[in-house]
Order: structure tokens, then C-alpha cells, then sequence
């Protein structure tokens, strides 16, 4: 016979750990709400420079390199720990999502790949150049910048990977482009609550100000990194910075502002341009 204590009902529920992008590998579940996220040595370098940035309150809190099962883990906070049946959702920031570095070694061995082509084709039939048609493939280089055409990468600096609301996890934004279908998807995830819009709007401009200020910021690439939105019936709503696997130094004295246009060279990631967008997005909502 099993024996059912009234006092274990008094303890929280644990919503099961939710990964809205990445590959479903990368992750384990640690202990007293922490995370482990396959070793990545850029990721961990990054990780224990903000923490000692003004960036700090804005990313998870970082404990170093732990190994499991023979692997390296960088171990971090769980983000959703203070929230019960958290909404989320992931941002990914900038208007490239390749580094400068990944394109030039896409070019430094030239060959034509077929299999790009047909993911090409596949999303829209009219995107190939006659010359590419006639080919039945396409460069590596050539690839990666139609891609980001596909989102609001390009137009906007920022697409949506996912979203996670109601219980169900929702990842096909790869063709949320114009601005009209970023809103409306912003308004599902909110769920047409006005103080949540306003929460997430503060937070915003207060990362956007630690932003303008941070020396790691002004001193690294950041590509591929994402803004993490989470919020629960409580009207909890927080935003962080997660993903620090495409964040590199430059070579000093180089600085970027974020918001110059990219020109290849010039490593501009289009961070702030893409964080001023959603910002404007957000105010705009609250004005609708
Ligand atoms: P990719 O490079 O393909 O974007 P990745 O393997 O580098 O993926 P992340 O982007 O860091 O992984 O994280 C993937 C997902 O895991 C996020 O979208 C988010 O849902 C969840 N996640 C990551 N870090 C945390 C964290 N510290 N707390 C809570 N959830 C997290
Ligand atoms: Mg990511
Ligand atoms: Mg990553």
C-alpha cells in the first residue's frame, strides 16, 4: 500500500525544463535550478566575462565548467526556475547569423552544394539564378546570405525562433518576415495583455541602456545570441541574454556600436539596430 503524505502537495510543481531552439542534446537538467549546456569554449570564455560586466543581471548566472558522463558542461542558471508554466519565448538578435570568420572559410574551398540547392528550392522555388538552376546547386557563402533573407534577420535584426504559450511549443517562424507578422506573434505570446507588453517594453530599455554602456558589448562580435522573454500568470515578465556560442572578441582596439550597417569587414552585427526595432515594435503595440 502506498503511504500519501498531505505535505507533498505543499511542495511547488516543477514544470518539466523547456527548450524552445538548438539542438534537444545540449542540454541537462543540474541541480538547485541550474543548467548544463554542452562545453562550448567561446560560450564559456564569454560567460565568465559578463560576469564581472554590467551586462551581469541580463544573462544567466555562470559556475564554471562541470563534467557528466565524460562530458564538459558549462554550467549556468535555470531562467524559468521562478516562474509556474512559463511562456517563452526566443529571440534571436542581430542581422547576420554567421560570423565574418564563418563566411570567409566558406569560401576559402569553393564547391558547388547540391544539397543547399534543394533546401533553397524547397522554401522558394523562384530564389536560384539561372545560373545556379542550370548548376542544380549553389556556394556555401551564397546559401548563408539568402537565409537570413528569409526572416526579419535582414529587414528587421532580429527573428523569432520560438515560442512557447498555452503548453504548446511553436517553431515555425523561419518565414515571419514582415513586421505585421512579428506583431501578431508577439501579440499571441502575450496574449493581448497590455501590462505584460509594458513589463517586457521596461526591461527592454533597461538592457538596451546596459547595452550602450558595456565594455564586453563594445568589444565583441556577438552573433547567434538570443533574447530569452519569459512570463507567467503571475505577471512576472523578464527578458535575458542567452547563447554565447558566435560571441568573439576583436582584435584590439576594435569597437562596433551594433548598429551600423554590416559591410563585410567591418564585423557590425546589428545587435542594437535589431534591439531599437523591437523596441519600437513593443511601443507600437501598446499604442494599437
Ligand atoms: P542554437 O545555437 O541553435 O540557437 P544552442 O544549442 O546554442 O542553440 P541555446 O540557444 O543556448 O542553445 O538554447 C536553446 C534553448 O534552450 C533556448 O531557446 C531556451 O529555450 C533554452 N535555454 C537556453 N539557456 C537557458 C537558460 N539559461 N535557462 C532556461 N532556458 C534556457
Ligand atoms: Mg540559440
Ligand atoms: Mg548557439
Amino acid at each position: 500500500m502506498v503511504h500519501c503524505s498531505p505535505f507533498v502537495v505543499s511542495f511547488k510543481k516543477r514544470y518539466p525544463w523547456v527548450q524552445l531552439a538548438g539542438h534537444a542534446g545540449n542540454f541537462q537538467a543540474g541541480e538547485n535550478g541550474k543548467l548544463l549546456k554542452k562545453y562550448c569554449e567561446c560560450e564559456q570564455q564569454c560567460l565568465e566575462k559578463l560576469m564581472n560586466d554590467i551586462l551581469r543581471p541580463f544573462v544567466p548566472g555562470y559556475y564554471g565548467i562541470v563534467q557528466q558522463n565524460d562530458q564538459d558542461y558549462n554550467l549556468m542558471d535555470d531562467l524559468l526556475t521562478d516562474f509556474d508554466s512559463p511562456s517563452i519565448m526566443d529571440c534571436k538578435m542581430g542581422s547576420r547569423t554567421y560570423l565574418e570568420e564563418e563566411l570567409v572559410k566558406a569560401r576559402e574551398r569553393p564547391r558547388l552544394r547540391k544539397d543547399m540547392y534543394e533546401k533553397m528550392v524547397a522554401v522558394d522555388p523562384g530564389a536560384p539564378s539561372p545560373e545556379e538552376r542550370a548548376q542544380q546547386a549553389v556556394l556555401k557563402p551564397r546559401y548563408m546570405q539568402w537565409r537570413e533573407t528569409l526572416s526579419s534577420t535582414a529587414t528587421l535584426g532580429f527573428r523569432i525562433e520560438g515560442i512557447r504559450a498555452d503548453g504548446t511549443c511553436n517553431t515555425s517562424f523561419k518565414k515571419t518576415k514582415q513586421k505585421e507578422q512579428v506583431m501578431k506573434a508577439l501579440r499571441d505570446f502575450v496574449d493581448g495583455n497590455t501590462q505584460l507588453l509594458r513589463s517586457y517594453l521596461q526591461r527592454l530599455e533597461e538592457l538596451r541602456s546596459a547595452l550602450e554602456t558595456s565594455e564586453l558589448f563594445r568589444t565583441h562580435e556577438v552573433v547567434g545570441s538570443s533574447l530569452l522573454f519569459v512570463h507567467d500568470a503571475s505577471g512576472l515578465a523578464r527578458v535575458w541574454m542567452i547563447d554565447f556560442g558566435k560571441t568573439v572578441p576583436l582584435p584590439p582596439p576594435q569597437t562596433l556600436d551594433h548598429r551600423t550597417p554590416w559591410a563585410e569587414g567591418n564585423r557590425e552585427d546589428g545587435y542594437l539596430w535589431g534591439l531599437d526595432n523591437l523596441i519600437e515594435i513593443f511601443g507600437g503595440m501598446l499604442q494599437d
